[in-house]
C-alpha cells in the first residue's frame, strides 16, 4: 500500500476503532478487511447500516469520532448536559435541493434540540472530498514528489483522474436530482477493490473530520445560541456563525493527536471547500459569512498558513468550481499555491463588489 508522510494514518484509526467498538480480537482483525490487500472489500453490514446509499457504512464511525472530538467533549456528552448525541440522521433517496425551496443541508432544530443530517448531503460531501483529494494527489502532490526525488515514486494514473472527475459529476448532480450512486463504476466507501483502499480510506478519514466540523458547528448553535435566536436581529446571526465556526475549530484542535492531525486539519478545509459547489456566488447573504472568508479564517485559526495542503486543496476545488459555473477565472502563473489562492480570492472579491 502506498502511503507517504503527508497523509493521515487511516490504518491506525480503523484498527483502533474496530478493536474498541466492535470488540474484535487481534486474530479477528488480522482476518478482516483491515489487513486485506487483494480482492473486493465490502463494508456493508445488512441489518446494521442505516439508509441505502454507500455512505451508510461510515455513519457509525463518524458519530463515534464526533463524540470523541476531544476528551472534555466526551465527558460533556456523558454528563447529558450537551446535545452531543442528538443527531437526527434523515435517510432517503432525495436530492439536496428541496423542490419548494431550501436545501437538505445540516441544520439545528431549536425546538427538538436536534442536529439534522441528510443522507444525500453526506454522500455529496464524501464524493466531493474524494474528487478534490484524488485530483490533488494525482495532479499536484505526486508530480511534486516525483520531481523532488528524481524518480517516479508515485506513477500518475489517468484512470484515477477520470474516475475522480466522474464522481465529482455525480456529486454535482445530486444537489438537484437524486440518482443512485453506482457502486460498480464509481469510487465509494462501501464496495471497493483492496488495491484501491488508499484513496477510499483516506477520503473516509477526511470525511469523518469534515462531518465532525459540521456537527461541532451546529452543536455550538444549540449550546450557545439556541436561546438567543428568538430575540436577536439578523445582524447577530452573522456573529453566531463566526462563533460557531471558531468554537468548532477550537473543539477539534483540542482533540488533535499525532495520529489524526492531518485528517482533522484538512477535514475542516474539505468541509468548507465542499460548500463552494452550491452556487457561483459565495455570498452568505445577511446571515452567513462568505464561504471564502470562512475558509481563510479556518486556515488562520488552525495555524496552517505555512502548510502547503490547504492552499493546494483550495486550488483544486477552485478549478472544479470555475469549470462548474463557467466563471472564467484567470489562472496566473504565480510561484506558490498560497499566492495563486489569494489571487483567485481577489478575483472573487472583485466580482462580488
Ligand atoms: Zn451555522
Amino acid at each position: 500500500m502506498k502511503e507517504h508522510p503527508g497523509l493521515a494514518n487511516t490504518w491506525i484509526i480503523s484498527y483502533l476503532y474496530y478493536k474498541k467498538q466492535h470488540n474484535m480480537t487481534e486474530d479477528e482483525i488480522r482476518n478482516s478487511w483491515i489487513y486485506q490487500t487483494t480482492g473486493e472489500i465490502n463494508l456493508h453490514q445488512p441489518g446494521v447500516d442505516i439508509g441505502t446509499q454507500p455512505i451508510r457504512v461510515v455513519h457509525a464511525l463518524t458519530i463515534y469520532l464526533y463524540q470523541r472530538t476531544n476528551p472534555e467533549f466526551f465527558n460533556e456528552i456523558l454528563s447529558g448536559k450537551g446535545a452531543g448525541d442528538n443527531i437526527d440522521l434523515v435517510v432517503g433517496e432525495e436530492p439536496i435541493t428541496i423542490e419548494s425551496g431550501g436545501k437538505r443541508t445540516p441544520r439545528v432544530h431549536l425546538n427538538t434540540k436536534k442536529i439534522e443530517l441528510h443522507e444525500t448531503f453526506l454522500s455529496y460531501l464524501w464524493a466531493t472530498i474524494y474528487s478534490i483529494f484524488v485530483l490533488h494527489s494525482e495532479t499536484i502532490d505526486y508530480p511534486e514528489i516525483n520531481a523532488r526525488v528524481g524518480l517516479i515514486r508515485y506513477p500518475i494514473s489517468e484512470a484515477n483522474i477520470a474516475s475522480a472527475k466522474e464522481l465529482f459529476a455525480y456529486a454535482k448532480k445530486i444537489i438537484r436530482f437524486f440518482d443512485t450512486w453506482d457502486k460498480e463504476t464509481l469510487p465509494n466507501p462501501e464496495v471497493f477493490p483492496a488495491e484501491n483502499r488508499h484513496y477510499v480510506r483516506q477520503t473516509c478519514a477526511f470525511y469523518t473530520e469534515a462531518v465532525k466540523f459540521i456537527l461541532c458547528h451546529e452543536y455550538t448553535h444549540l449550546r450557545d445560541h439556541s436561546h438567543k435566536y428568538a430575540n436577536a436581529d439578523v445582524s447577530h446571526f452573522l456573529e453566531f456563525e463566526k462563533e460557531a465556526d471558531n468554537n468548532a475549530i477550537d473543539m477539534m484542535k483540542k482533540g488533535i493527536t499525532p495520529i489524526n492531525q492531518l485528517a482533522v486539519e484538512n477535514g475542516i478545509i474539505f468541509g468548507l471547500l465542499s460548500m463552494f459547489f452550491f452556487g457561483a456566488n459565495t455570498s452568505g447573504g445577511l446571515t452567513h459569512p462568505n464561504v471564502e472568508d470562512r475558509l481563510i479564517n479556518a486556515i488562520e485559526r488552525l495555524d496552517l498558513i505555512d502548510n502547503q495542503y490547504p492552499w493546494q486543496l483550495a486550488y483544486v476545488a477552485f478549478k472544479l468550481w470555475d469549470e462548474q459555473f463557467e466563471l472564467n477565472l484567470e489562472w496566473k502563473n504565480l510561484p506558490t499555491y498560497q499566492e495563486k489562492f489569494h489571487d483567485i480570492i481577489l478575483q472573487i472579491k472583485q466580482r462580488s463588489a
